[in-house]
């Protein structure tokens, strides 16, 4: 008898070749299914609710994918892209998705009949090398020529990132606010030096933009009513020092056994605060904001000397304050001088709906700002916060790469084209798969003619035949159900987005096609026959 060789686990389940290749991309396609209505200005939203019952809303590729938890190990790929394009520039989550699952469904009948993933692979690689030095060589370069120019370019470049958004009608209103938001950082741009705060309640219109920082009010004891809430050139203290009196008393074990001797410590106690607080006071500041609480005690004793103060104010809020402000965080109260204290032209404590709110305004430091949202619902807030977001993002990316395409399937459409040029040139196995990836390229106007409720067919039609006569700029026409020239129509979207978004999804179909062989271990603490009887053990000595 031969002898049975054991080479994994119990229970690991292992599934390999053709059939694994095929049912890999199959779970793409379910997965792209999940995300393919949300594409473009017309795209739905989706609703999804957790298994904590929170509810969200959203129309963001990188959200939904995010929470759509899927446990497929191929099909997390298209997450993972997701997620990158998110992170990297922000906008065309959807679009990246899209592109990899249609590149993947296009190729899959050649995988079928046999053609060796390897010679697909290739075939992706070279049309999305063709497609980079298409994109490079047709991006328009805006020359920085006056600061109108570029803001105008910015704002347009805006405006079409939130034109998919569930805020596309406030977009004109959103678009200035974001620009003027990344226009009032600093060189690098740092994304967490906008700050987004959000108050249910309103209409989005209210909401507005904070050249500085701004912040909830605080907790707060008795006696902080009394405090004046505006001052003109203020003097900042930030602290990191608790006062509070419990504090020190928590802090040790003490025994003690006469009523003096308890006495004493209470005064001790006492002693250290009301030091720490003249401190302060002598320092000459007249706002006081501290990472940790500010107790009863001082709250009355900075309210009987007409200094505001507001304990657990939120770290990256405090950190904020110090960049506009000036000025250091300090964690004792020993060297408070007047030139670690931040200076601002105007603070006042306002009311923004049913929250009110700290505004430091006039910063000589003011490279941050805050956007104070407005709207209904939170979920609604939520995808206003998530969609401003995307649109920051790109006037960010924008800035740094000032080169644009046009949007609504014009890009896609010339590079389609290339390809098939490209692919008649060339004989063999290749013609046939850079000619499937073209094809492939169509999803995206395609999709938005769906999601707009067009016949795409015909739209699709009529634009290859633009294409065909020169027309590089002719996509989709949202409004007009037609085509037309995105360029002129300021349909306009950074190059870096789609360079970006065509690498991962290059990237993304050739690791799922690279990909032949599943093994699964059997999850810790399970028992290895799960399954209930079937298939029973290999090799475990079971006497025959
Ligand atoms: P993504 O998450 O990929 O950014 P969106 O839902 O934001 O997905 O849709 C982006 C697509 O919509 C892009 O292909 C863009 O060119 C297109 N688009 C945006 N605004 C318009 C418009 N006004 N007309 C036509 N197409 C547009
Ligand atoms: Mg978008």
């Amino acid at each position: 008898m031969q002898p049975q060789i054991v080479l994994l686990k119990e229970g690991t389940d292992t599934s390999q070749g053709k059939p694994q290749l095929i049912s890999n991309i199959n779970a793409c396609q379910s997965i792209v299914d999940a995300v393919r209505t949300t594409l473009g200005p017309r795209g739905m939203d989706k609703l999804i609710v957790n298994s904590q019952g929170k509810a969200t809303i959203s129309n963001d590729g990188a959200t939904i994918m995010k929470l759509l938890d899927i446990v497929h190990p191929a099909a997390k790929t298209l997450v993972d892209i997701a997620k990158s394009q998110d992170a990297e520039v922000g906008d065309g989550t959807t679009s990246v998705v899209l592109l990899a699952g249609e590149f993947l469904k296009q190729v899959k009948p050649f995988v079928e009949e046999g053609v060796h993933p390897r010679i697909v692979i290739k075939a992706i690689r070279k049309a999305l090398q063709l497609c980079m030095e298409k994109i490079n060589e047709m991006a328009v370069r805006i020359e920085k020529q006056s600061k109108e120019e570029q803001r105008a370019l910015l704002e347009k470049c805006a405006a079409t990132a939130m034109s998919s958004k569930l805020i596309h009608q406030q977009k004109d209103f959103f678009s200035k606010i974001v620009v003027d938001a990344v226009l009032s950082l600093d060189e690098l741009l740092p994304l967490n030096m906008i700050g987004i705060k959000k108050v249910a309640g309103g209409s989005l219109e209210e909401s507005q933009l904070v050249s500085g920082v701004a912040f909830k009010k605080t907790f707060s004891y008795a006696g902080f009513e009394m405090a004046p809430k505006s001052y003109e050139q203020c003097k900042i203290a930030l602290l990191n020092i608790e006062l509070e009196l419990k504090a020190e008393r928590d802090n040790a074990e003490i025994r003690v056994d006469n009523v003096k001797e308890y006495q004493k410590i209470v005064d001790a106690e006492w002693q250290i605060l009301y030091n720490k607080l003249a401190k302060i006071h002598e320092s000459g500041a007249n706002v006081v904001l501290s990472k940790l609480p500010i107790g009863d005690v001082a709250t009355q004793y900075f309210a009987d000397r007409n200094i505001f103060c507001a304990g657990r104010v939120p770290e990256e809020d405090l950190k904020r304050t110090m960049k506009a402000c000036g000025g250091a965080v300090m964690t004792t109260a020993n060297d408070i001088k007047s030139n670690v204290l931040g200076l601002c032209d105007r603070f006042e404590e306002r009311q923004v709906g049913g929250e009110r709110f700290n505004l430091f305004q006039g910063c000589p430091n003011a490279k941050t700002s805050t956007l104070i949202l407005r709207g209904g619902a939170e979920q609604f807030l939520e995808e206003t916060e998530r969609s401003l977001h995307d649109a920051i993002m790109i006037v960010r990316r924008t800035i740094k790469h000032d080169s644009v395409v046009a949007g609504g399937g014009a890009i896609e459409m010339e590079l389609s084209k290339v390809l098939r040029d490209y692919s008649r040139t060339i004989a063999g196995k290749e013609q046939l798969l850079i000619a499937a990836i073209a094809k492939g390229l169509e999803v995206i106007p395609r999709q938005l003619c769906d999601n707009a409720g067009f016949d795409a067919t015909n739209i699709l039609n009529k634009l290859r035949q633009k294409h065909a006569q020169g027309g590089q700029w002719f996509g989709v026409d949202i409004t007009k159900e037609d085509i037309s020239d995105n360029f002129e129509q300021c349909v306009w979207e950074p190059s870096i987005i789609k360079i970006n978004a065509l690498t991962a999804a290059a990237e993304a179909a050739c690791m799922i096609l690279s990909v032949d062989e599943t093994i699964k271990s059997p999850k810790a603490g399970e028992p290895p026959m799960a399954g209930g009887g079937m298939g029973m053990g290999r090799g475990m000595g079971r006497p025959m």
